[in-house]
């Protein structure tokens, strides 16, 4: 941070008792978690950080030294941290900014205190969002995380204490570090389960980029501190009486809502401040041994809830099943006497000390739980690590990945035998393929949820128990990007799409070269580059994946040798149809002779695919072999309409300047997505015929499959992936040939 040399007029003497007043404070704090010869390295390290930080000054003016003392501070009574993070708190700024080396550190402190200051020092400096130098640093700190998580807790430390005392940084440099803070150090605090850190970055973070905002609610709590008073007391009265009576010892806190998720209800539900009823929790932490916690929580409950009604909709039990962070609490939302409804969290001390401190607490109180509730954490850990070491995804998709999973709540499903999983709320069945085995997700082909047959696109519901359906013949596609959210599935499917179009994009330059051949062409890299530039493609490997798939083929060839040819001025050459407009029917007949250079006023789908842009229309879902019409739209390209498309007649009939004609060519090898209605009687294996009907006899693939069952009574959708009407045709005949189905047909949209 800010380092100013001569400021006027200080009393040093003053300063130094300042000094030493602070840092007996910190030692007083750590008093209960250090041992005998601690203290006396403590001393050690805080006489270094002062001789080393002794000339330096923070923007503020104050000595640099109470920075790294607030650190440690922070540190030892915020995040319940002991010895080592204290040192290399009070020295994490030291290596950086003074001359003392880390080699000189090692010596006075050991190994761990010099590594953990390296790993601070690594990922100091700040990060801006989509600066990719910047995301390679975040995944850096990240790896060093999961080696030592007390790097990642002094940062939060370091960060929390700079967000305190930005009053005097310049505005610019505010922003930055606080737009820093609320992209990636509050979800991480999250993450670890830091609650009271978290809540308070976040709105440091709203008080100085929304400062208006911020200050309107802060003096809005303030008025209503009163009123709110009156009522928590009120509330309570009963719960505590009946309590006391039960003879529990207890606690009970009523706290107002931070001041940024207040603000975020005021955006969202667009009402006035005085609206808001939830804007306080009511906490009743209960003082009692181990191995009773769970049923004195519930005895709690029992009492609250016997005053107040509970919404059933609004009941958490992360008592039973922790959170991934190791939360552990009981939250129920009740009506109040006066009508609105109030949370209430039910926990224990211990649980309230995880909640606030996180991480840390959890090694407190490691040998006195069961193995469980370690488990969460070290796991999330594994898999951070995993998640990193996922080859080759860049940096910036990577860290986008990951910070859409710290937002994220989580979602809890079982597999067939029982085993838990946790995963970020609106995981898809295809995520817990994933998250069971990469192979597993690669060939997946849908699930049995609860025993029925769902989509890979399913959604899960907590409680879920899930069955993965595979198939060999399954491969991912692009889609599925859409259809994952943990970032462990999205690498996966990023590898072997990559994969796929490596192989297909080998075959494709064996074909290029062979047809270059035919042309008396040598492939070099000229030529490759005139190929690129007529087609307008960035790279080789996009130029031979597009003759892999056949999207460009030898007639294609043939039109840049003659374009080769005419062009004597040396210049590189432009596939000029792509720039053209195509306005109406005679914009583009002109078109389409100028490529096939004959008179043509038709759409072949499949040939043109590269050089007109056209899409099939989503409303009536055309396959090869249906009779079609093309409708040139105004800012979509052309659509392609079956001519029985509920939407065909006004087409035509309004707007018939803007019809073209179009046929299917034969050699398409491209897919369509189709839906097929199935009806019949439902029998036990009905819906294993069916999809192995889809995938195994005739080699299709599934996009998605809806099936109900109603006193016997089934109804199936099914969206699949066909060649083109005869294919479907085929498809239809083997389905109805399945005992049970009584009806298949094809439907729209
Ligand atoms: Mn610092």
């Amino acid at each position: 941070m800010g380092i100013e040399l001569n400021v006027p007029e200080i009393d040093i003497e003053a300063e130094n008792k300042e000094i030493v007043r602070r840092y007996r404070k910190l030692l007083r704090t750590a008093k209960p978690v250090i041992k005998d010869n601690d203290a006396k390295l403590i001393r050690k390290a805080f006489e270094l950080a002062v001789d080393a930080h002794k000339e330096m000054r923070r923007k503020s003016g104050e000595p640099y030294i109470y920075h790294p003392i607030a650190v440690a501070q922070i540190c030892v009574e915020e995040i319940g941290l002991g010895t080592t993070s204290i040192i290399a708190a009070l020295l994490h700024d030291v290596v950086e900014d003074t001359n003392v080396e880390l080699k000189e550190i090692e010596k006075k402190f050991g190994k761990k205190v010099a590594s953990i200051i390296d790993g601070l020092t690594k990922i100091s400096g700040t990060f801006s969002p989509g600066s990719s130098s910047q995301a390679e640093n975040f995944r850096k700190m990240l790896l060093t995380l999961a080696d030592d998580v007390r790097v990642i807790l002094i940062k939060l430390a370091d960060r929390l204490h700079n967000m305190r005392t930005m009053d005097s940084m310049p505005r610019n440099t505010q922003l930055k570090i606080a737009s820093e803070t609320i992209f990636l150090y509050a979800p991480l605090a999250h993450r670890l389960g830091l609650y009271p850190i978290k809540s308070e970055l976040e709105d440091l973070y709203l008080k100085y980029t929304h400062t208006d905002q911020y200050f309107f609610i802060a003096d809005k709590i303030q008025q209503t501190k009163a009123s709110r008073t009156k009522f928590i007391n009120e509330f309570i009265a009963p719960i505590e009486n009946e309590l006391n009576k039960q003879n529990l010892k207890f606690t009970i806190k009523g706290r107002p809502k931070s001041i940024f998720s207040i603000n975020n209800k005021l955006q969202k539900q667009k009402i006035p401040f005085e609206e808001i009823y939830d804007l306080f929790a009511i906490r009743i932490i209960i003082d009692c041994p181990l191995e009773s916690e769970k049923s004195a929580c519930w005895q709690v409950y029992s009492v609250v809830t016997d005053f107040y009604k509970p919404n059933p909709d609004r009941l958490r039990d992360w008592i039973s099943t922790p959170k991934q962070n190791g939360y552990e609490s009981l939250h129920t939302t009740v009506m109040s006497k006066s009508g609105n409804y109030v949370e209430v969290q039910i926990r224990t001390t211990r649980m309230d000390e995880i909640s606030e401190k996180g991480y840390a607490a959890h090694w407190k109180y490691k040998e006195n739980t069961t193995q469980s509730k370690e488990v969460g954490l070290e796991a999330w850990l594994v898999k951070v690590r995993d998640v990193l070491e996922a080859s080759d995804s860049s940096a910036i998709d990577f860290v986008n990945d990951f910070r859409s999973n710290l937002f994220n709540d989580e979602v809890y499903a079982f597999t067939p035998n029982g085993e838990l999983k946790v995963l970020p709320a609106g995981s898809t069945a295809l995520d817990f393929a994933f998250e069971i085995h990469t192979h597993v997700g690669l060939t997946c082909l849908g699930a049995k949820v609860n025993q029925k047959l769902v989509p890979i696109s399913y959604k899960i519901t907590n409680g879920d128990q899930i069955e993965i359906l595979t198939s060999k013949k399954q491969k991912p596609t692009d889609d599925w990007l859409k259809i994952v959210v943990t970032s462990r599935a999205k690498a996966k499917i990023k590898d072997a799409l990559r994969e796929d179009k490596k192989v297909i994009a080998a075959t494709g330059k064996e074909i290029l070269e062979r047809k270059l051949k035919h042309l008396k062409y040598d492939m070099n890299e000229g030529l490759l580059t005139d190929l690129r530039t007529f087609f307008n493609l960035k790279t080789n490997m996009e130029l031979f994946y597009r003759f892999g798939i056949s999207s460009l083929q030898p007639q294609d060839l043939k039109r840049f040798k003659e374009a080769m040819d005419k062009n004597l001025t040396g210049k590189p050459l432009q596939n000029e149809v792509r720039q053209s407009p195509i306005m109406d029917s005679k914009s583009f007949e002109r078109e389409i002779k100028k490529i096939r250079g004959t008179d043509a006023d038709m759409l072949l789908i499949g040939e043109d695919m590269n050089k007109i842009d056209y899409t099939l229309a989503k409303c009536c879902n055309p396959i090869p072999g249906d009779d079609v019409f093309g409708f040139v739209t105004v800012s979509e390209g052309i659509k392609i309409h079956r001519t029985v498309c509920p939407n065909a007649v006004e087409l035509m009939s309004s707007y018939g300047y803007r019809i073209i004609k179009a046929k299917w060519t034969s050699q398409t090898e491209l897919s369509f997505l189709a839906g097929l209605r199935i009806t019949g009687t439902d029998r036990m294996g009905m819906v294993n015929d069916i999809t192995k009907v889809i995938s195994n006899e005739l080699q299709v693939n599934m996009r998605g499959i809806t099936i109900d069952t109603n006193d016997g009574i089934f109804e199936g959708q099914i969206m699949v992936y066909v060649n083109n009407a005869e294919h479907l045709t085929q498809l239809v005949k083997k389905l109805k040939a399945i005992m049970g189905v009584v009806n298949v047909f094809r439907f729209d949209s």
